[in-house]
């Protein structure tokens, strides 16, 4: 599997598929070394921002700063190739070239007050903030030896932080359970059934 594979896989994962979730961690366990371990603990923060938990209400306290500024959003292939299919020519203006992929400049021209008129196909890079963001979690992936990996949440991302709290709640109680940290299939495995 390539990584543009495995990227269209976790971003169906995101979607709510839980057998993509399950094919993606069966890749990525087949390699015993600290960075896939931080890749399924971080799928599994991104999968609760997703589906879990209810933040619309926090995203709208917010007023939607992820999309008002940073560094633009890259649009990988796969994402583009979805997104051709739905919008207009004059929408599919928005995104440039660069590189051999595209990229959507913030403030983002599909942001709509605190919302995202194309919630639906949004690019992967979206539905991973802030928890795959490698300019958030530069640090923390390049310190990561083991364990569930501390991500750096913005202050003023509500939504992340909330992810965040809930996810330490379910580790702490796996801890007491089983006197270690969970690994990450354990760690999903109690998401999916309390979601
Ligand atoms: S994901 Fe975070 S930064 Fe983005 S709108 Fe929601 S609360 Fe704000
Ligand atoms: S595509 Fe949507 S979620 Fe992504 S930056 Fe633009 S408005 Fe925000």
């Amino acid at each position: 599997m390539n990584t543009d594979q495995i990227n269209v896989l976790v971003k169906k994962a995101l979607k709510g598929d839980i057998k993509s979730l399950e094919e993606v961690f069966n890749f990525l366990e087949k390699f015993n070394v600290p960075i896939t371990k931080y890749a399924m603990y971080s799928i599994i923060y991104q999968y609760v921002m997703n589906n879990v938990l209810d933040l619309g209400k926090y995203c709208e306290e917010c007023g939607g700063k992820c999309c008002k500024s940073g560094l633009p959003v890259p649009v990988y292939n796969f994402d583009y190739k979805e997104l051709k299919n739905r919008l207009s020519k004059e929408q599919l203006n928005n995104f440039r070239r660069v590189n051999g992929f595209y990229i959507l400049s913030r403030p983002c021209p599909f942001q709509e007050g605190w919302l995202c008129k194309i919630h639906q196909y949004k690019p992967y890079a979206c539905m991973s903030y802030p928890f795959a963001t490698e300019d958030e979690q530069k640090e923390i992936i390049d310190s990561y030896k083991d364990g569930i990996p501390d991500f750096k949440v913005p202050d003023f991302c509500i939504a992340g932080k909330k992810v965040k709290e809930f996810m330490s709640n379910k580790v702490d109680e796996l801890r007491k359970k089983l006197g270690r940290d969970p690994t990450p299939r354990e760690l999903l495995r109690e998401i999916v059934k309390s979601s």
